[in-house]
């Protein structure tokens, strides 16, 4: 038999995963519901040309996994889910597909709330908004990234504090990989409190822009792993902590923004074992979940940044649990989560 939701190696015990489909808007959408002990499952729609359905399967599982951790340990009263449109975010989109994907949202009667991601924008989800009311991340002063970069800010103190004894940045130096809406917002963050910083984007008008304003020093992409630096901030893709990168890395300090920044879980421990202090990724870059979800709760929004300020105080409890246990950071964060989420 062929391995497919149930014997799927990311299959975590999910409470429902509904593949949805409406043939006039040609929408194709999976949505994966992990765990809702906390309240509602709430995580991105991400729209992406898969290379098979198996693919967007995988992808569904992993994400709404990761969701549930993300969110039980930002203390927020919600649970994990994810959706996936299988399609082209460049040629595939209209807003009556988004609104089949409210229709469906609707259909489940709550239990998943959905917000841009990959592939999707405000403007997809003001078109799901008009079938369903369970979307958040609505409007211009939706986007989440500038907490998420508030959240990364607060995390590297905490970090700076636990592995380096340092109250302040002033002369560390940040490798900052990918300068994008997160990326560019932390680095501005972290030049302000005294960093020195080191760059490397594939877009040449981010890496000006830092040039200028942030008086950054530019590397090759590549050479962003052998940087002499303090710090090393992950902010573009996944999976940089890798058996390749990790003998290169001259850091103490890993804090960034990226998603699975670990290629494996071993990694943590390898991380651990190099003397390299790991800010696990789903608790340092949940400031911007933290936003989302205070805008669909109705919450106000100026508890929003004390909020995402106590992602240090959480980081600082999982550095000392690991040092105490003898654990790495990512096994304490998963740990914590799970004292919250499985009841
Ligand atoms: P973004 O697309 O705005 O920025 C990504 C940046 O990385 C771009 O400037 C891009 O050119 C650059 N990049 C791409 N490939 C690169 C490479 N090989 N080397 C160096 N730079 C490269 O994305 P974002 O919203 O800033 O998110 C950054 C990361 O943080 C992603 O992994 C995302 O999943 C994660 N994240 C973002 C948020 C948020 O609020 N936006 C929240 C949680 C996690």
């Amino acid at each position: 038999m062929s391995r497919f939701v149930f014997s799927e190696p990311n299959f975590d015990g999910h409470e429902q995963v509904v593949f949805a489909s409406e043939p006039k808007s040609g929408l194709k959408a999976i949505i994966a519901v992990h765990n809702t002990h906390l309240g509602p499952a709430m995580g991105g729609c991400r729209m992406w040309n898969y290379a098979s359905e198996a693919e967007a399967v995988t992808d569904v599982l992993r994400l709404s996994r990761g969701m549930t951790y993300k969110n039980a340990v930002a203390g927020l009263p919600i649970g994990g889910g994810k959706s996936v449109i299988l399609g082209n975010p460049k040629t595939d989109k209209t807003p009556a597909l988004f609104e089949a994907l409210g229709e469906a949202l609707e259909r489940l009667g709550g239990r998943y709330v959905t917000a841009e991601d990959v592939g999707t924008s405000p403007a997809d989800m003001a078109n799901v908004a008009k079938r369903t009311r369970f979307v958040a991340g609505l409007g211009e002063t939706g986007d989440p990234s500038p907490f998420t970069a508030l959240g990364c800010f607060v995390g590297a103190q905490a970090a700076i504090k636990h592995a380096l004894g340092r109250d302040s940045f002033e002369g560390l130096v940040v490798a900052v990989q990918g300068l994008g809406h997160v990326g560019y917002d932390y680095a501005r963050r972290l030049k302000e409190a005294g960093a020195r910083l080191v760059v490397a984007d594939i877009d040449q008008a981010a890496l000006e822009r830092a040039k200028k304003e942030l008086g950054a020093e530019v590397v090759p992409v590549d050479s962003i792993y052998d940087v002499a630096a303090d710090i090393y901030a992950p902010c573009a893709l996944g999976a940089t902590l890798n058996p390749n990168t990790l003998d290169r890395l001259k850091a103490k300090v890993v804090a960034g923004a990226a998603n699975n920044q670990l290629a494996t879980a071993d990694i943590g421990e390898a991380l651990r074992q190099k003397g390299v202090l790991y800010a696990p990724d789903f608790v340092i870059n949940g400031g911007g979940i933290i936003k989302v979800c205070y805008e669909y709760l109705s919450k106000p929004e100026d508890q929003v940044e004390a909020h995402v300020r106590q992602i240090g105080d959480t980081l600082a409890e999982i550095f000392a649990r690991a040092d105490k246990e003898g654990l790495p950071t990512s096994v304490v964060a998963d740990r914590l989560a799970e004292s919250r989420f499985k009841q």
